[in-house]
Parts: structure tokens; sequence; C-alpha cells
């Protein structure tokens, strides 16, 4: 099933996890997607670590399963920087004959210790390769306070509606904690002339070290009411658990009340989180 074929149908409800590490066993992930599974979400997206071939890729991996043992879609992410294209080829063939339909074209982050390639410099080259080659729903992502490498708004835009030109049929943001953001994202979009559906990503805040981690590498701003919760429960693990899925619960019900196409929530392999969320918005989606 191509995922863009539910937007206009109705609203969505995804999870995204990331596959076990390289040296931890495959069937570690299985208690974790049993029970996302039973909330029965729209479709669970897998991340993708680059550095590896397709052929002991955990991505790939994790995606077959939620597919055949739990019958809930996956979307593939795909990373292009490090790739060639014959190895990308090999990537899709994979999928292809797993009946995988739906793949999250990325460039991926710079990483001074994995050698760049040069067949795909940007999400687009990716995103037009993949829609000529094969019969896959694109996805692309997008982010509510500019791509950290952005010089301005404007060139941001430009590229994006590149991305969706190429063939990118869904968009999904990078997590955000203040919605202004995302819905001037939205309202840039419809200026920019991009007409597909924009998935805001939610990530609710549960742990110390998950804030430290998300302020040096995706960028996104605290506003003054976050930041206050998060500084008053930061030491006690329940307290904060509480206070961040609270936060991100009145995220997402402001989001649905907006209008959004869906919701798409950034999980970090916990299904306590996925389950307060689907629990607070039962019978608003
Ligand atoms: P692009 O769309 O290529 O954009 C990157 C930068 O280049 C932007 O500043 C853009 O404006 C600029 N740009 C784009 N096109 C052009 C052009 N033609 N000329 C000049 N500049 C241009 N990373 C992983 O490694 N694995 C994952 O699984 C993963 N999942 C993600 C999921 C989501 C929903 C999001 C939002 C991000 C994810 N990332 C993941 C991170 C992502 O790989 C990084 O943010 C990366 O730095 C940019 O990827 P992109 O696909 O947005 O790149």
């Amino acid at each position: 099933m191509k995922i863009a074929d539910l937007y206009g149908r109705k609203t969505t409800l995804s999870f995204e996890i990331f596959p076990p590490k390289k040296d931890a066993e495959l069937k570690n992930i299985d208690a974790t997607l049993e029970i996302l599974c039973e909330m029965k979400p729209d479709f669970i997206s897998v991340t993708f670590g680059a550095g590896g071939s397709a052929n002991c890729n955990r991505t790939i991996e994790v995606a077959k399963k939620i597919k055949q043992k739990y019958h809930v879609e996956p979307v593939v992410h795909l990373t292009c920087l490090s790739y060639s294209r014959e190895e990308i080829d090999e990537f899709t063939r994979i999928l292809k004959s797993e009946g995988i339909d739906n793949i999250l074209a990325l460039r991926g982050d710079r990483n001074p210790d994995i050698p760049e390639k040069d067949d795909f410099r940007h999400a687009s080259d990716l995103t037009a390769y993949l829609k000529k080659t094969g019969d896959f729903c694109v996805l692309g992502a997008c982010y509510p306070e500019c791509h950290p490498e952005s010089e301005n708004r404007v060139g941001e835009f430009r590229h994006l509606k590149q991305k969706v030109d190429a063939g990118a049929e869904v968009l999904i943001s990078q997590l955000f904690f203040d919605n202004q953001y995302f819905f001037r994202l939205e309202e840039d979009c419809r200026i920019a002339g991009i007409d597909v559906p924009v998935i805001p990503g939610i990530m609710p805040v549960i742990n110390g070290a998950q804030i430290k981690r998300m302020i040096t590498m995706c960028g996104a701003s605290f506003p003054d009411r976050f930041e206050k919760i998060i500084r008053k429960y930061e030491s006690r693990k329940e307290a904060l658990f509480d206070a961040g899925m609270s936060y991100a619960l009145s995220q997402v019900i402001d989001l649905l009340a907006g209008g959004t196409s869906g919701i798409h929530l950034y999980t970090m392999n916990n299904p306590a989180v996925a389950g307060r969320i689907c629990e607070g918005i039962k019978n608003i989606i």
C-alpha cells in the first residue's frame, strides 16, 4: 500500500522507530513492535543508519518484520550521501522483492567518518532517481525551523519545492516544541506552491539525556513554557515522563484542531510513549 493514498481519506497516526544496533539481536525489537502494532498505526517508519550494505542493513529487516509479521505498513528511511547508484539499486531491489512500497528519501547528515559519494548530493536527487527507477511512494523530510545548513528561508523552500517536484508525495517534519513553527511551515509551503500533505513530527521529551542530545543535534528551540516544565521536573524520572507526555499531547491536540493531515510520533522505541498519546486522542483522531 502506498502511504500517499491515505491522505484525503483520513487523518493518519504513524510511529517512528529505530532498528536494534548491529551487535544486538534482531528479535530484541519484537516486544516493542508487538505493542506498537496493536495500536494500529497507519504506518511505522524505520530509521536508517548510513554506512552499511543492503544485505546487512537492519532497517530493511525490521521493515520486513513490521509488514510480514504484524501486517502494518512500513516506511523505510534511506539516506543517499554515502551511496552510489548501484548500492541504492541493491537496496531498492530488496525492498521491491519484500513488497515494501514506501521510502522516506533523505540526504543524511554529513559525517567525517563516512566518505561521501558523488551520485546523490541532495534528497531531491534520490527522490527523482527512486521515482524514475521504481514504483515507490517517496516521502521527504522538512524542517519547521529550517535545516541547520540553510542560508535562509527562501532558499530552504525553493529546495523543498524541488524535492516535491522530483516526486516527494508526503513530507514529514523534524521535531519541534512550538506549534507556531509548524503552522508557519504549512503556510510557507502553500506560498511556495507545495501542495502535498505535511505531517508534523512530535517527540515527547521524557528524559534528561534526550534533552541535551536534542539541543546539540537538531537545533529545535525550546519555548519558555516548555523550558520551565523541563527544568522543574528533569531530576524526577516519573514526573518528567508525565510532564513531557502532557506537553506533547497538548501539541498534538492543537495540531489536530488546526487541521493537520496526520501526526508522526517519534516513539524512541518506547511503547509507553505511543500508548499515552493514543489514549489521549482516542476520541479525537
Ligand atoms: P536535503 O533535502 O537534501 O536538504 C539538506 C540541506 O540542503 C538543506 O539545507 C536544503 O535546503 C539544502 N538543499 C537541498 N537541495 C539543494 C540544492 N539543490 N542545492 C543546494 N542546497 C540544497 N538521518 C539519518 O541518517 N537517518 C534517518 O533515518 C533519518 N530520518 C529522518 C527523518 C525525518 C522525518 C527527518 C526530518 C530527518 C531525518 N534524518 C535522518 C536527518 C536527515 O538526514 C538530515 O536532517 C540531513 O542533514 C538532511 O536530510 P534531507 O533529506 O532533509 O536533505
